[in-house]
């Protein structure tokens, strides 16, 4: 020990020593972030109730936070969900739902248009840990009641609307076929949001959401979200904690933000995506057009029933291109309307773009691409909030300079 005083004890102390919040008399309108990874607990016993769940409260981050409770809380209502928790992407809500309710031996049968990476984690990685999973086409109905019955899956999981084509489920029927079986239905709402359907309401047994899309908004946080109305939220909870997948404070409160205006940019946003679906239909440097809203769309009455205020924000269209001239002439169509970015996401709210081949669906071969109706000229169109007029005039241009 060095005899030298310590003369700066008090200092130490002071900057060191934890914060207490004020008391705050007033209620804030906006909410506070609480980004506190624990809390202090007031007696040995409060703290075993409060973990135990007893009373209400928080000890952990990691096992729930403010932030995550209120936008889990919205999130909840918006779905008409019993229970809703909130991860840290959308791709952690599907490993909680994986690791709730499945075992090795399962079987789980899954739509062919699912998101990449979900049929990565459903297919690749849940046969790596003993389950079996089959892909197919579940806008075939019939298909669906063959599969079943050859085996019966723990999960059927399908998108609302599916990437890029944009294919619709037809989640009443899909749900009559599972829960004769006993299956549970899954449904990955990314693209519809609640604003467009609410696949709890159509007979799903749990919705699971990329919140870092639409319901954000703003392109500045990673963040999912399940929901369902059955007993298996605690077994959900319990995987969460225990396998870190919890939501962070920031990108909740960032997510609570964007939610209060997602009626606003969804309602906006499907207006433009009808208005540029019927422009870019009656252009002869587009092949095809894919919209829900669009009469020509397959299922355009399957839509007005499962979709009945809005047929989503996405628009995908393929450019006419000379055969082997595909790639050349989408990469020359987005370097003519640098107005609207090559970004491959979606839900922004502004309008962005993306490129399958080359992104999303670039594992496929040119094969397995026609048979999903798309080509290295095939764009998909993340409609945002801007004017319709304006994006019209743009996506005009790119079209007119592109050939
Ligand atoms: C983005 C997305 C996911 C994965 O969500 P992350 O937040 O990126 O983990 C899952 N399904 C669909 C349809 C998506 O678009």
């Amino acid at each position: 020990m060095s005899d030298a005083p310590n003369r700066h004890q008090p200092i130490d102390d002071l900057c060191a020593k934890f914060w207490q919040t004020p008391p705050v008399n007033t209620t804030p309108h906006a909410p506070p972030i609480y980004l506190a990874s624990v809390y202090a607990c007031d007696s040995p016993a409060a703290a075993r109730d409060t973990l135990g769940g007893a009373t209400p409260g928080y000890v952990y981050q990691r096992d729930g936070h403010p932030n995550g409770h209120m936008l889990a809380d919205r999130c909840r209502e918006l779905h008409g969900a019993t229970w809703c928790e909130i991860t840290s992407s959308g791709m952690s809500a599907f490993s909680a739902l994986l690791l709730a309710t499945c075992q090795p031996g399962d079987h789980l049968l899954l739509s062919q248009d699912l998101y990449g990476r979900s049929l990565d984690l459903l297919d690749s990685e849940a046969t790596r840990w003993g389950m079996t999973a089959e892909r197919i086409d579940t806008t075939d109905l019939n298909a669906v009641r063959q599969a079943i019955a050859a085996q019966p899956p723990k999960l059927l999981v399908v998108e609302t609307i599916s990437n890029p084509t944009l294919k619709i489920a037809d989640l009443p029927q899909l749900a009559e076929l599972c829960h004769a079986a006993g299956t549970l239905l899954v449904v990955d709402n990314t693209f519809a949001s609640p604003y467009a359907c609410q696949p709890l309401r159509r007979g799903a047994d749990f919705v699971v959401e990329s919140l870092t899309k639409i319901i954000n908004g703003h392109a500045d946080g990673l963040l999912g979200m399940i929901a369902g109305k059955g007993s298996e939220h605690a077994e959900i909870r319990r995987m969460l904690s225990i396998w870190g997948l919890t939501a962070g404070a920031f990108d909740c409160w960032l997510a609570a933000r964007g939610l209060s205006t997602l009626h606003l940019r969804a309602d906006r946003a499907a207006a433009n995506a009808q208005q540029i679906a019927e422009f870019l239909a009656t252009q002869t440097a587009v092949e095809t057009v894919l919209y829900p809203g669009l009469p020509s769309h397959s299922q355009h009455k399957l839509a007005q029933t499962v979709l009945p205020v809005s047929r989503g924000t996405i628009v995908t269209f393929t450019l006419a291109a000379s055969a082997g001239q595909e790639e050349t002439t989408a990469a020359r169509f987005i370097e003519t309307i640098p107005e609207i970015p090559f970004c491959p996401s979606l839900g922004d709210l502004s309008t962005t773009l993306s490129h399958p081949a080359s992104t999303s669906h670039r594992n496929l071969t040119s094969k397995q691409l026609a048979g999903l109706g798309i080509s290295g000229a095939t764009i998909r169109l993340s409609v945002g909030v801007e004017s319709a007029e304006h994006l019209v005039e743009v996506l005009g241009r790119g079209l007119g300079k592109s050939h």
